[in-house]
């Protein structure tokens, strides 16, 4: 559950320290360099949906393989990215490479994918932001409609001018928003209706126990009918077994993603993916998408 995800990400973060430690290296200052020298990456984790089966989108995921240390989680760079002023610039290279691999997919399968990107607060904090995203969707020749931005509740409403001015303006222009991690933040219930959201993400802390039968499986039925009623678009993170997918699917959440269809994957991995079927689960009204 949380405890237990929390757990994980305390012992990524030591293991990374210690060898940080260990060789001396100055993180910050090679995130930097990093970027020059192209040592980031995304894998695209595959989304379905619920009723079909069918895949239907995916999250980039941002990973740095470090010449030094190996692969670096986001989980470990990306708070000091932020600290460091360094996260517009990586945020601007993930956008131009998922829209770059949007293209790719468009032109192999019959029915584009929607691509979604995780956000950081100092990017949506830019006033230029919005006009940035869409004249690069213009330019690139990515309809707004198969963007999806992931935000935090706590980036979300730490500001509350220019930030959700950005968010409206691309809103209203057809890029789906939405909020990541619904749940483990400290927010307000009544922000879900003030943001400017498409939709939210359940995180997996809540959704890969089930299913519990018990307090998890309230708040999850709570969490998604709030959700239907406010008409936000639902995704469930984490969902890693059967039982869980069924009863997720039972408890009415719109999309899944999660290691029961596959776990992040590089580009060319999720396209032969795609080509030779993700598994199929029972209880689908459609199969594969080839
Ligand atoms: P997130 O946006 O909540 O992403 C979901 C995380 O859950 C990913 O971890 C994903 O690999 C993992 N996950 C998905 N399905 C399962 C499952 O079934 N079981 C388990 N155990 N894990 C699953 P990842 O890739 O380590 O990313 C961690 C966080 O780093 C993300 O959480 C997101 O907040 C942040 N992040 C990743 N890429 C970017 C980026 O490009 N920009 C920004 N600002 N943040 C990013
Ligand atoms: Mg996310
Ligand atoms: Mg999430
Ligand atoms: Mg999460």
């Amino acid at each position: 559950g949380v405890q237990q995800i929390a757990r994980e990400r305390l012992v990524q973060e030591a293991q990374f320290e210690w060898r940080q430690q260990d060789t001396g290296l100055s993180l910050l200052s090679g995130i930097h360099l990093a970027l020059q020298r192209d040592e980031f990456y995304l894998e695209y984790q595959p989304q379905f949906d619920s009723r079909t089966g069918a895949l239907v989108g995916a999250e980039a995921l941002m990973r740095w393989r470090h010449p030094a240390l190996g692969v670096i989680p986001p989980t470990v760079f990306i708070r000091e990215a932020e600290n460091a002023g360094l996260i517009q610039a990586l945020g601007q290279w993930a956008l131009r490479e998922t829209i770059s691999a949007w293209k790719q997919l468009q032109e192999l399968l019959d029915q584009p994918l929607r691509m979604a990107v995780n956000v950081s607060f100092p990017e949506i904090a830019d006033p230029f932001y919005a006009q940035q995203v869409l004249g690069l969707l213009d330019q690139l020749g990515m309809p707004p409609q198969f963007l999806e931005l992931e935000l935090t509740e706590t980036a979300m409403i730490r500001d509350t001018s220019v930030s959700l001015l950005n968010l409206r303006q691309l809103k209203a222009a057809g890029v789906h928003i939405v909020l990541d991690d619904f749940g483990t933040g400290f927010s307000s219930l009544s922000h879900l209706n003030d943001l400017p959201l498409t939709g939210i993400k359940l995180d997996r802390a809540f959704v890969s126990p089930l299913p519990d039968h018990g307090p998890q499986n309230h708040i999850v039925t709570t969490m998604l009918d709030l959700a239907n009623r406010l008409q936000l678009e639902t995704t469930a993170e984490g969902v890693e077994d059967i039982a869980c997918l069924e009863e997720i699917r039972r408890l009415g959440c719109d999309r899944i993603q999660g290691y029961i269809y596959a776990r992040p994957l590089a580009l060319g991995e999720l396209i032969s993916q795609a080509k030779s079927g993700f598994p199929q689960h029972s209880g689908f009204t459609q199969g594969r998408l080839f």
